[in-house]
């Protein structure tokens, strides 16, 4: 079925398929997949779904949004807009209904490492966007806000570390290195993240940005990945991603040992970011060793190194 090529006629394509009205959020039923982002003069246009929102691509690219919550009822999903203007989506799976709600905000992982990393190496889980990075993902870190009020020599060292653990696989079950791709930091910007207040991916600026900010309640940090489509079924190539840390609604630490309430470890979350710069996607319920868990937990480390499920969701991709 292909809507969007009869070529009959404007006003009998925009009747099929349901063309965007011309003011505000779109939806995905303004917008259902199959119809044309051309068409519909869609392209630059905001479309939400399920509290998340993504502006709308150009043709022949992809953008992800993915945000890591304290309870798993925020995801994300995927839209792609091919090089015809035909709309597809992509959206996550159900990260465990059951229970969200069981948890308390910021709940605790298991403290004792020698359960935690044999939980995290027995669970073979994980699930992929279908992007990766070809080559080397080059980033920079905004000028403005930093997570844990860090300088940015330790914002430098913490986030350079995450996205250190997902180019070089650093795992607890003993896997080599699977991943190609590399990375490079090149200083301070003042570009920021393309990524709103409501966590939701704006225009991007082909500058890929890590900073923190304000986002959505219940979101810790949001990451937005934008891809170009390959051919033969190829991965799309990512092109631009950049994360938020949520600094005003909640605290992070680089050293969340002693003391630590409620605060969430930088690299921690910085790596489940980094996994999602590189193409992974959450797992949910039953697979809370991953760092690619829907979930944050404050207080711990956990998520710093890779398990099982990460390192095989690396190895589809890479
Ligand atoms: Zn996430």
């Amino acid at each position: 079925m292909s809507l969007a090529a009869t070529g009959d006629g404007d006003t009998a394509r925009r009747a099929d398929v349901g063309c965007a009205p011309a003011r505000g959020a779109l939806t995905m039923d303004d917008l259902p997949a199959g119809s044309s982002a051309l068409d519909c003069a869609a392209v630059g246009r905001l479309l939400t779904h399920e509290g998340a929102g993504v502006t709308v691509p150009e043709p022949g690219m992809k953008v992800t949004v993915d945000s890591l919550s304290v309870d798993g009822s925020r995801h994300g999903f995927t839209v792609e807009v091919a090089a015809d203007g035909t709309v597809s989506y992509a959206l996550a799976a159900d990260p465990g209904a059951e229970e969200h709600h069981a948890r308390a905000a910021a709940p605790a992982a298991p403290a004792e490492p020698a359960a935690a990393r044999r939980a995290a190496c027995a669970d073979g889980a994980y699930a992929v966007a279908d992007h990766k990075e070809y080559g080397t993902y080059d980033w920079w870190i905004g000028d403005d806000a930093l997570p844990g009020n860090v300088s940015a020599a330790e914002a430098h060292r913490a986030f350079d570390g995450a996205i250190g653990t997902i180019t070089g696989t650093r795992n607890k079950c003993g896997f080599g290195d699977v991943v190609a791709a590399r990375s490079k930091y090149h200083g301070r910007t003042h570009h920021e993240a393309d990524i709103d207040q409501q966590a939701r991916c704006v225009s991007r600026d082909h500058v890929s940005v890590w900073d923190a900010g304000v986002l959505s309640p219940g979101v810790v940090a949001t990451t937005c990945s934008w891809s170009r489509a390959m051919p033969n079924g190829q991965p799309d190539w990512l092109k631009e991603a950049d994360v938020r840390f949520n600094t005003r609604d909640y605290t992070f630490t680089n050293n969340p040992a002693g003391d630590c309430k409620n605060a969430y470890d930088i690299r921690s979350v910085a790596t489940h970011e980094a996994g999602h710069v590189f193409g992974l996607a959450h797992v949910g319920s039953g697979h809370e060793a991953q760092t690619m868990y829907t979930n944050s937990f404050a207080c711990t480390t956990g998520a710093r190194t890779l398990g099982r499920g990460d390192v095989l969701g690396l190895r589809a991709l890479y």
